[in-house]
């Protein structure tokens, strides 16, 4: 660009000239990021911003323009590890109206107009509105009926051929009816559906891996993977808006006159095709659609960033032609970007209705998605590490659809060398001071005062008063939410205070029902020790593990008190769930309201710990084969356990007794190879009850 300095005349131009040079060389950097890398470093709105500034620029000094300019090329370079494909005819882009009011819509159709000579007095343009879907454009080329090559867009001229993962896309036909012209090139956009992006991410975080920014990304990515297993692991659909080559009329090929006829072909051929797709008369009707689907837009199952208009008439089309890199005949018109870049102020902690706390950047609110956002979600400690977010920093954030907004990534400012964050998670619990935990393998950090946490309450009181806990009948999510909402219950115990005065206060309950809580709540207070353990809702202590808990110990201090060495020489608790309940009851709130239950009439049986019952079958091995008369495997299973004996899950020299029921299998026939003894369900019971072994 050393020459541009020939034309340098006056300082405003040499200045408007140095910022045409670094803009080039932004958009380069930000194109190549997106279009080869798939890894934009900003968001769509800060490139289209710089875009048009350039583009401004040009038009102000089109002695300036060169063609290596950012606006005179389509999308990045194919990447070399693809075959590449020469295209039969272009991919091109399309013009893009930022101006997302209605002048947006009144301008092309101006433009339009003006292009084709009409005057104020001629009929209105018949023009096709349709979505723009936010993926990224493929061509799939069909000879005789069959799907034989697919690609990307690339430059516009030489894509890449990406045929092997396009296959694994079930919407994309790969044979077409008979009728179906001897070559066709189908033009469309490869997307991911939102519930689909937000299900992968959700996966990838719960592993602690790198999550994709957003859907046009992740599809991206799936399209150009190198690996075809991979990409047909990655959700994809297709939506078919064009074509390519196609068999000319005269040797048999289709003749279509507007482009909502071919685009009815392509939807009777096999493609999908979008049902919100329209036909449009003038500018009216045009900015009636712009309206309508911006108010859908959030309850779309995937992300579009405009809607497209196109005129329907193919022979206008023609007439019309191309400038640079796009059709006259079409236009995008844009929705408020769904990222934005704005600033961290801070970093907060929420604790939700489960206990987990996630860190929320506070933003310098933000116009995003259609409206104004000043939090976002960092999920959790390793995304925000991982994500590089300080206090202080630009961050990207997006909005779409109902999703609650989050923060996608940092605006780098050049390399930094080290990444020093400025954010620590509380220890203690911002919402009730208990102890935070974090277990092993957990990305997740959770408060461990679950019952006495206010955030967690809701959660905690409905758990406790399920079927399968302590059962209070009639103790439902909109009375719970009412309860603590009116602040009539804090804790847990605060249940077993509640009054027929101060139920029957309550909105739209009746004398009837308010009475039938009352009597619920005497009843649950015979309850068992199982039940109330899985009631105090301690995170890993199902029903199971309760139970198993009961039987060993046998009352309800003797667990409080158990330290964590004596918790995991209990049948299935393993190191985290001895952690989670020994944290659990070393919180004296915990304890407390443990205290007030009792003290509130909650009873049950306490039983002896079972450490000191006999085990009568200690050190023996058994392998449970085939179907028992009374039992099931799993009942004879805790049963065998219980007694002191393992149970295997196949015969060795090793096994002591091999129970076999019904139908047993290769295990009683390697047991009898072995030697081993093999007995029936009524002399297991025998064995379990201390009897003399009867075996034969
Ligand atoms: P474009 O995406 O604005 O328009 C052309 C493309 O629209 C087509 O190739 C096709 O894939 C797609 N499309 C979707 N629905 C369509 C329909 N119904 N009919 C026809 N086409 C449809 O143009 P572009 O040149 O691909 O890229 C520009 C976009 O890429 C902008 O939104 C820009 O912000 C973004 N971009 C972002 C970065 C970044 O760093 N964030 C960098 C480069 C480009």
């Amino acid at each position: 660009m050393a020459n541009l300095d020939l034309f340098a005349a006056d300082p405003g131009d040499s200045a408007d000239q140095a910022r045409m040079q670094t803009l080039h060389g932004l958009l380069h950097a930000y194109a190549h990021q997106y279009y080869v890398l798939d890894a934009p470093q900003v968001p769509d709105a800060e490139y289209d911003r710089l875009f048009q500034e350039l583009q401004a620029l040009e038009a102000a000094h089109p002695e300036w323009v060169t063609p290596d300019s950012p606006t005179r090329r389509v999308g990045g370079k194919p990447l070399a590890q693809f075959a590449s494909v020469r295209h039969a005819v272009p991919m091109l882009s399309i013009r893009t109206e930022t101006d997302t009011e209605a002048s947006g819509a009144q301008n092309f159709d101006a433009r339009v107009r003006k292009e084709l000579g009409l005057l104020d007095t001629d009929p209105a343009v018949e023009y096709v509105a349709e979505l723009k879907f936010d993926g990224l454009a493929i061509n799939l080329r069909y000879e005789h009926g069959v799907l034989v090559q697919t690609a990307t867009r690339g430059d516009g001229e030489t894509g890449e051929d990406v045929t092997q993962n396009i296959r694994t896309i079930g919407q994309i036909p790969l044979r077409l009816p008979v009728e179906a012209p001897a070559i066709l090139e189908v033009r469309g956009e490869v997307y991911m559906r939102r519930d689909d992006f937000e299900a992968m991410n959700e996966k990838q975080r719960d592993k602690g891996e790198k999550t994709f920014v957003n859907p046009r990304n992740a599809a991206a990515g799936a399209v150009r993977q190198l690996d075809p297993g991979i990409a047909a692991q990655r959700p994809l659909s297709f939506f078919a808006y064009g074509l390519g080559e196609v068999t000319p009329v005269e040797q048999g090929g289709p003749a279509f006159g507007t482009h909502y006829d071919l685009l009815q072909t392509l939807k009777h051929w096999g493609f999908p095709v979008a049902a919100l797709v329209e036909r449009a008369s003038g500018a009216p009707e045009l900015i009636a659609y712009h309206q309508r689907i911006g108010q859908m837009r959030d309850q779309l199952p995937y992300d579009i960033d405009g809607v497209v208009y196109k005129v329907n008439s193919l022979a206008l089309q023609r007439q019309l032609g191309f400038v640079t890199r796009e059709p006259r005949w079409a236009v995008a018109h844009k929705y408020p970007a769904q990222e934005q870049i704005t600033k961290v102020l801070g970093i907060d902690v929420q604790v939700g209705r489960t206990g987990k706390l996630t860190p929320v950047a506070r933003l310098d609110p933000v116009f995003v998605g259609g409206t104004t956002v000043s939090n976002a979600t960092l999920h959790n400690l390793f995304e925000l590490r991982r994500k590089k977010v300080r206090v202080g920093d630009s961050a990207i954030v997006r909005r779409a659809g109902d999703v609650i907004p989050e923060v996608v990534g940092i605006v780098s400012t050049g390399p930094r060398a080290t990444y020093v964050p400025n954010f620590r998670m509380p220890r203690t619990c911002p919402v009730c001071g208990s102890t935070v935990v974090r277990e092993k393998a957990e990305v997740n950090h959770r408060c461990s005062g679950g019952l006495f946490c206010a955030a967690q309450r809701k959660q905690a009181i409905l758990h406790f008063a399920q079927r399968r806990a302590v059962e209070v009948e009639g103790l439902g999510e909109k009375l719970v939410d009412q309860l603590v909402e009116s602040n009539t219950i804090r804790t847990l115990p605060d249940l077993y205070k509640l009054g027929l005065t101060s139920l029957a206060a309550l909105d739209r309950m009746a004398e009837k029902s308010a009475q039938n809580i009352v009597d619920a709540l005497e009843k649950s207070k015979r309850t068992t020790l199982p039940r109330f353990l899985f009631g105090l809702g301690i995170r890993h202590v199902g029903e199971a593990t309760a139970k198993e808990l009961v039987r060993h110990f046998g009352t309800l201090d003797a667990i409080m008190d158990a330290s964590e060495e004596a918790l995991v020489s209990v049948n299935d608790v393993g190191p985290i769930v001895a952690k989670s309940l020994h944290t659990f009851f070393a919180q004296k709130h915990n304890r407390e309201v443990v205290e007030q239950l009792r003290a509130c009439g909650l009873t049950w049986e306490e039983g002896e710990p079972a450490a000191q019952a006999p085990k009568p079958l200690a050190g023996k091995t058994f392998v449970l084969t085939g179907t028992f008369p009374t039992l099931s495997r799993d009942q004879a299973k805790d049963l065998l356990e219980a007694a002191g004996a393992k149970v295997a899950g196949s015969v060795s020299k090793k096994t002591d007794y091999v129970v076999a029921g019904a139908e047993a299998g290769s295990k009683l026939e390697k047991a009898q190879a072995l030697g081993v003894a093999v007995i029936d369900e009524a002399a297991m019971t025998a064995l379990l009850q201390g009897e003399q072994d009867g075996s034969p």
